[in-house]
């Protein structure tokens, strides 16, 4: 009652977020407190919905005459490692959407609550491509933040090294812009060091001059998927150049209306393939797959505009419940594993079971870049359920333990941030050497640890976890 009243009170004065902020009492609280992801119950102390720098900074003021503290939020992908925020304003940015391309330089500003699906839509329409991830709802933010791992990594590396300048709202409540000059300190920890360091309010990206990528996938039904990912593991261990990226993938569409209706309720194994270059060499590396006689085939070229959703990845709210593996290796018994665990006739609540081939440009670190300067694993694992109810959430949870434990094998003890949606401990999440650097940032910065992120830096005068 107290934090309405106070609140009540504040949207009375001038510069105040005006109605944009709610308690649970408020009618309309319900719906800004929702995460992208619906199995994600989240219940925040107050709700401020921002539309500009300056409604972020008057809610970080709030917050703190408050006693609570901030989450910063997008969209709500990277919800279900927040914890609970009974203690915490959350601060929404979705509808801070304004996206400026500049062609001369090819810098692409976005404001904190742009998608990936209105950033890469702004720069494509100047012959540009930004290094997306593969669903277009995903914030360019919280995406950038924790690294960014695109179909064009491989080339052009993460995507948080791809980045001019970045502003935020620190937890003092004073705008500041982070580039290589200005707070370089700062710069380098936002780059792949998360949300920890202020309420993030645009990002300046750099932009490729690329219009046009081969890319699509191969389609079986999920009964081939032991030749199919054999096939595919030895043609990514084969060391494919860095234009070419591809993926391996278990699919289990759900026999759902906005599902097209040959795809309804059906599994498949697939292989993705993204490509920079002439088709003709994607076509003669991929030859080996294409002799499966794919059921589909949907390679071919596309314009950079439909990068972001080139996966079959939601473009809408889902309750999922997800989680991510880094592997070291790919050696046939793992593939072996992955049938076992993921493959045709098991009963499976998984969704998708993918794993995306890293290294090239992902993998060659630079004193230039940020915290997250290369990623060692060679690939990458995320498997995805649909969990309509708490029972449905921990049947895949439970197989999503099962998966990891099966995987530990070949496991990287370093886990992409982005794909962990379980809080990890940060030695997992960063080196010792980079979590040390990170916490004396946040203590300089945010001693009081006002500021919190899905995964937190904390000030090591508070930290219990220091490594
Ligand atoms: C369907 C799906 C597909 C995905 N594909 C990819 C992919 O291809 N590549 C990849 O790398 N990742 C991918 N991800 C993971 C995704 O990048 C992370 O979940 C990311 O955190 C989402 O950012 P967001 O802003 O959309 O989410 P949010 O939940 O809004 O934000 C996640 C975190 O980012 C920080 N954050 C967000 N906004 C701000 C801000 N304004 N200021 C400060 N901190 C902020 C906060 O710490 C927040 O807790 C995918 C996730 C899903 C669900």
């Amino acid at each position: 009652m107290a934090v309405r009243h106070a609140l009540t009170a504040q949207s009375r004065e001038p510069g105040s977020l005006d109605g944009r902020l709610l308690t649970p009492e408020h009618p309309g609280f319900d719906d800004a407190r929702r995460a992208w992801n619906l199995s994600v119950d989240q219940r925040p102390a107050a709700v401020a919905t921002a539309t500009s720098a300056e409604d972020v900074i008057t809610a970080v003021d709030l917050a703190k005459d408050l006693g609570l503290r901030v989450a910063a939020q997008g969209t709500g992908h990277g919800a279900a490692a927040l914890g609970a925020l009974e203690d915490t304003m959350l601060v929404k940015t979705d509808r801070m959407r304004g996206v400026h391309v500049d062609p001369s330089t090819r810098v692409v500003r976005v404001e904190a609550g742009v998608t990936w699906a209105e950033a890469v839509q702004g720069a494509g329409a100047h012959g540009l491509a930004l290094l997306a991830g593969s669903a277009p709802d995903v914030g360019v933010v919280g995406y950038t933040l924790g690294g960014g791992l695109s179909w064009l990594g491989r080339k052009h590396g993460l995507a948080c090294n791809n980045v001019e300048a970045i502003e935020l709202v620190s937890a003092e409540g004073h705008l500041v812009r982070a580039d290589p000059e200005r707070e370089p300190d700062l710069f380098w920890a936002l780059r792949g060091g998360g949300g920890s360091f202020g309420v993030v309010t645009a990002i300046e990206l750099r932009a490729l001059p690329i219009t046009e990528i081969y890319a699509g996938a191969l389609w079986w039904p999920i009964a081939r998927g032991d030749e199919v990912m054999h096939c595919w593991r030895e043609l990514a261990e084969r060391g494919l150049p860095d234009e070419l990226t591809t993926i391996g993938r278990y699919l289990r569409l759900p026999d759902l209306p906005e599902v097209p209706e040959p795809l309804r309720g059906r599994a498949f194994v697939l292989v993705e393939a993204f490509h920079l270059g002439d088709p003709a060499e994607a076509d003669d590396l991929l030859a080996p797959l294409r002799a499966l006689n794919p059921e589909n085939d949907t390679i071919d070229s596309v314009a950079a505009q439909r990068l972001a959703d080139l996966s079959l990845d939601p473009d809408h709210p889902v309750p999922a419940v997800g989680d991510g593996t880094m592997l070291t290796e790919l050696p046939p018994e793992a593939i072996d594993t992955l049938q076992r665990i993921a493959g045709g006739g098991v009963d499976s609540p998984l969704l998708s079971v993918e794993t995306r081939q890293l290294g090239g440009e992902l993998a060659r670190a630079d004193a230039g870049h940020g915290v997250l300067s290369s990623i060692d694993a060679r690939y990458a694992m995320y498997a995805v359920g649909i969990a309509p109810t708490p029972d449905a959430g921990q049947a895949v949870r439970r197989h999503l333990d099962h998966f990891q434990d099966e995987m530990k094998p070949w496991a990287a003890t370093r886990m992409y941030l982005n794909f962990a949606d379980t809080r990890r401990d940060p030695a997992a999440l960063w080196s010792e050497h980079g979590y040390h650097r990170l916490c004396q940032i946040k203590q300089r910065l945010d001693p009081d640890d006002l500021i919190r992120s899905n995964h937190p830096v904390s000030p090591p005068s508070t930290s219990v976890a220091a490594i």
